[in-house]
């Protein structure tokens, strides 16, 4: 047996995170205290948990969706979210969630490639999807949050449903390779691939929580992801209910006096978010921090972006807390490398590996690069939480991996400790806040602007964003670029693709340079953005 947290042969993320902790006698432990944007609480136990995700089991069954195929959630963040989420890894179904900014263009690429067939989401976000509806022809069914009866017989009230369902199900026993979540990520060609993990990720997820976050049954955890991404459900569900630890979840935006008074007045003790609402809290008065008593508060985690050294002093002598950086990405399903709440931090690291990764730096030509040199981080293949196929792309896939070693398409360095330090996206991939944005498609979604010719995209370094999203884009003779017309494409991109995608910058150019074979040499761009020298431009056509 791998680990004690699986039980005869029982691998399913959804039964382990609520019918085993009833099991374990913790039914009537709070499991969620939700918090909505207007401070309402609604506390949730793990029977609960268990009785609400089987009740949504049932529901799968009833309308005809069965193991292995895929439904979503397209919410903003909801209680409904997580009981459709354990529910439907009860099922056996591959879930995935969608980010609620998301467009139509990223909606119709994800449902559409993935064949959804069942999507939950409410009436105002439902809108989009309706709208290109009649290019999804596997989605049969789309459950509605927020209204009390159903609207057709594809169209259902999850009141009614959930009203009307069993809350006894008997989860199969789930084998460790059976598919689990589905996460899609931008790269820097192509449409967004879909990251299909497997239920056995569990192990790595529950045993990182653990030795990395360090999570004890008596902790209050908060993890300020979306469940749109990886760390929302890696950590904000499946971590921490596995370990029968209780989370807050808060429903509201960014506002630092409300962060603040929420660590305070629920007692959080461990705490996960990202560098971007680290350096949003830097920029605040200062003062606003003595305000608030974070006595239970053990230690600050962060991850998705780098962690500049300056959050690291500022938590220390704002806060007096520790930041502990963590890395790893939507392939990986789990944290890979972390600074340990043991171990000194070394600021500016990502840290070391964590226990069963072996991480290593190769060169282009696949050799293990020494200590000190700069390389493509790998991780040797194998690991629990590792993804199991880009759903539909096997060829991707397999790219990903070369002599047993995973790509990550990062490059980094190790030092003669065994830190290892980020350096940056070997690919053209632009990681705002911690999302990544394609820069492939933001150019498409501007292209299907009539105004414009031509257009190349691009991450420049930004203070508080880590990278802000620049495009170039070159419009048709006459065409004036008002600010009118600026705001037109920021709808546009927010309208097509999501918010995090709107180009922080718009540039008017000339032309977009390009190579012989008509690929737009971003390159270029970012050289001359940052006044830089542009380097072997011999392949350039503009
Ligand atoms: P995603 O797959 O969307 O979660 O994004 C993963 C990518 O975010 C990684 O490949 C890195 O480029 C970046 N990333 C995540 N965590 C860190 C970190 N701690 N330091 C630097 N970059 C990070």
């Amino acid at each position: 047996m791998s680990s004690s947290i699986i039980r005869n042969s029982q691998h399913n993320i959804g039964f382990i995170c609520t019918g085993q902790q009833c099991d374990a006698g913790l039914g009537d432990k709070l499991a969620m205290r939700w918090i909505s944007p207007r401070f309402e609480r609604q506390d949730f136990t793990f029977s609960e948990l268990d009785r609400f995700s089987n009740k949504f089991a049932n529901i799968l069954q009833s309308v005809g969706v069965g193991a292995g195929e895929v439904i979503f959630t397209f919410l903003p963040k909801s209680t409904e979210h997580f009981f459709a989420f354990l529910g439907s890894l009860k099922a056996q179904c591959i879930t995935g969630t969608l980010f609620s900014n998301f467009g139509e263009d990223a909606l119709l690429d994800r449902l559409g490639d993935s064949k959804a067939r069942l999507v939950v989401t409410r009436k105002s976000l439902y809108r989009k999807i309706e709208r290109i509806r009649d290019q999804l022809p596997h989605l049969k069914t789309v459950i509605l949050t927020d209204v009390a009866e159903h609207s057709s017989d594809d169209v259902l009230s999850w009141n009614k449903l959930m009203a009307e369902a069993s809350e006894k199900f008997t989860t199969p026993c789930t084998a460790p390779e059976t598919p689990s979540v589905l996460h899609y990520t931008s790269g820097s060609t192509g449409k967004p691939k879909g990251v299909l993990h497997r239920h056995g990720s569990i192990l790595h997820q529950n045993r990182t929580t653990r030795e990395v976050l360090g999570l004890l049954p008596e902790d209050l955890f908060w993890c300020t992801a979306d469940q749109g991404w990886v760390t929302g459900t890696s950590y904000g569900i499946i971590g921490p209910w596995s370990l029968g630890v209780t989370q807050i979840h808060f429903a509201g935006g960014y506002s630092a006096h409300s962060w603040f008074e929420l660590l305070q007045n629920e007692g959080v003790t461990v705490w996960y978010t990202a560098p971007t609402a680290l350096r949003m809290l830097m920029r605040e008065e200062q003062s606003l921090f003595r305000e608030f008593d974070l006595s239970l508060l053990r230690c600050i985690f962060s991850v998705g972006e780098p962690l500049n050294p300056e959050v690291i002093s500022w938590g220390r002598e704002t806060l007096g807390k520790d930041v502990f950086d963590t890395w790893f990405q939507t392939e990986t399903g789990g944290i890979m490398i972390a600074n340990h709440p043991s171990l000194p931090i070394r600021s500016g690291s990502m840290g070391i590996p964590v226990s069963g990764i072996e991480p290593a730096i190769l060169g282009d030509d696949g050799t293990v690069l020494a200590d000190d040199m700069h390389g493509n981080l790998c991780i040797r293949e194998g690991w629990d939480s590792m993804f199991i196929t880009y759903l539909s792309n096997d060829t991707a896939y397999s790219s990903k991996f070369k002599k047993g070693w995973y790509h990550t398409g990062d490059m980094a360095w190790r030092d003669k400790d065994g830190y290892y330090w980020f350096l940056g996206r070997s690919d053209d991939v632009i990681n705002t806040s911690g999302h990544l944005v394609s820069p492939f498609e933001v150019e498409s979604a501007l292209l299907e602007l009539p105004e414009i010719v031509e257009s190349g995209v691009i991450g420049a370094p930004d203070e508080l964003l880590f990278e802000k999203v620049v495009a170039f884009v070159n419009f048709h003779p006459g065409v004036d670029f008002t600010p009118e017309m600026e705001l037109n494409i920021r709808l546009h991109i927010a309208n097509r693709l999501s918010s995090v995608a709107i180009p922080q910058e718009v540039i008017q150019v000339e032309s977009v340079p390009k190579n012989k074979s008509g690929k737009i040499m971003r390159r270029v761009l970012k050289a001359r953005y940052l006044g830089q020298d542009v380097g072997d431009i011999s392949t350039l056509e503009e």
